[in-house]
């Protein structure tokens, strides 16, 4: 792909719009930046660009600027149907994302997982595997780095491993993993989506330019995922928690088992760190990602064993007068906060932030059966309040340090006090690490 002093805008200038700026700048086009924040709200991406030759349309879009190029390449964060972006698409402009660009240069094998939970935790395990055997591996994506900055490291590879969200898959035409993983389906960010199927429909994207030669490690568990796997080119692999599969990985009886054309490897799961059993999907996809692509059991399961949980994940905080404090502020969804749930008893459950437009009722049964109390927090309390405050003794409270002094008031020893919100948190932090940071700092205060 020829970039050279082609007139290219990026729409979107957070991480990958800084990132891909930078690679085509350096490679000789001629780079247009365009964002809807102002040039003060920018200020920290601009200076990491700072001597590159850029032109800038900040604080506003205009449709001449996307007409007026010869490719687009649109950031995560840009919604899909920007009217710019249709006048583009109208005028013939080919509009791509990040993702594509950078697919177009990768020669390595390319793992690409998606879902909507466990994909940090899935795409980390899997590149740690990957290392473990030996192979130059670069882990990226939607963690870390974008893939793009392989590219323009230029650095020799062996392997890409990454993590997929469902705004990168918007505008692809020919990324295409050798392995990709869809982990589970359930709603999510429909604050950005028409519809929970629009939602599904993009995240299915991840498979659209496989061919029979290559795989889609699926979760065979979940009634979505499998029922959308059955149209699919590529090999399925599924993997289950409940079943024993011919071809596949599954746990069963303490071990898990990975069974690929007749050949068996098992490993015993007693061993392994990481808790819960979405950790177990978590781990058997990782697993069929690595052992497809001829990882080595004995290298493979090593690693597993001594994966630790990620931070904000269901993690442990402290121990208060008897009390367990859990700090999960990755939860930024209900399927997440179901396994949350799930894992224990006897909750006082911390939720609330900046709602996403989702149904909060898959919750009801875990909250009647499981949540003492409630304690609402941020722009959600409302509407969580409406949909399951009758289910349980229901609180409000106004910031999340008098919520956790609430909570440490009320729960009696023996209790876990679980902050597992079902929303992001933008409404009163600035991301969801804060939010943690914020969380442990006031549990340690008490
Ligand atoms: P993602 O990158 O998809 O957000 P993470 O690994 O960061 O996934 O986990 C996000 C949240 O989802 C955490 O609260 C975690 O405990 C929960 N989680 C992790 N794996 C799964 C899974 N397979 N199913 C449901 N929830 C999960």
């Amino acid at each position: 792909m020829n970039l050279r002093d082609k007139n290219i805008l990026v729409v979107g200038l957070a991480r990958t719009g800084v990132s891909v700026a930078r690679f085509l700048a350096g490679r000789g086009a001629l780079v247009t930046v365009t964002d809807m924040k102002s040039e003060a709200a920018l200020a920290d991406h601009m200076a990491a660009l700072a001597g590159i030759p850029i032109k800038w349309e900040l604080g506003r879009h205009s449709d001449a600027t996307f007409t007026g190029s010869d490719l687009v390449v649109v950031s995560p964060g840009v919604p899909m149907d920007l009217p710019q972006l249709e006048s583009a698409r109208q005028a013939g402009i080919e509009i791509i994302s990040e993702i594509e660009l950078a697919s177009r240069f990768i020669t390595a094998p390319l793992v690409a997982i998606t879902g909507t939970n466990g994909k940090t935790t899935t795409t980390t395990l899997a590149g740690e595997i990957f290392k473990a055997n030996g192979y130059r591996t670069f882990v990226g994506g939607n963690i870390g780095n974008p893939l793009i900055e392989l590219i323009e490291s230029g650095e020799p590879i062996d392997q890409v491993v990454a993590e997929i969200s469902s705004f990168q898959l918007e505008w692809i035409t020919s990324f295409h993993p050798q392995v990709a993983a869809l982990l589970n389906l359930s709603e999510d960010h429909l604050d950005r989506y028409a519809s929970f199927q629009e939602y599904i429909d993009a995240k299915l994207r991840i498979f659209e330019n496989q061919t029979q030669e290559d795989f889609a490690v699926i979760n065979r568990d979940d009634t979505l995922v499998w029922k959308y796997a059955q149209n699919l080119k590529a090999q399925l692999f599924p993997f289950s928690r409940k079943q024993e599969l011919d071809e596949g990985i599954f746990h069963t009886d303490d071990v898990i088992c990975f069974r690929h054309n007749g050949h068996e490897e098992y490993f015993p799961t007693a061993a392994i760190r990481l808790e819960g059993v979405h950790n177990l999907e978590n781990i058997m996809a990782a697993l069929a990602c690595a052992l497809l692509l001829g990882c080595r059991a004995d290298e493979t399961f090593e690693t597993v064993q001594s994966f630790e949980a990620l931070h904000h994940r269901m993690e442990f905080v402290r121990q208060v007068r008897g009390v367990n404090y859990y700090e999960d502020s990755k939860a930024t969804n209900v399927g997440s906060v179901e396994k949350a749930l799930e894992s224990f008893d006897n909750i006082t459950l911390i939720a609330g932030g900046k709602d996403k437009g989702g149904s909060y009722a898959p919750l009801e049964q875990l909250v009647r059966e499981r949540v003492r109390h409630l304690v609402l927090i941020g722009e959600a309390a409302d509407r969580m309040a409406a949909e399951l405050g009758q289910l349980t003794d229901t609180h409000r409270a106004a910031s999340l340090e008098e919520a956790v002094k609430m909570a440490a008031a009320i729960t009696k020893q023996g209790g876990t006090v679980l902050m597992s919100p079902a929303c992001s948190s933008f409404d009163m932090f600035r991301d969801y690490e804060e939010r943690a940071q914020r969380f442990i700092a006031a549990v340690k205060a008490l």
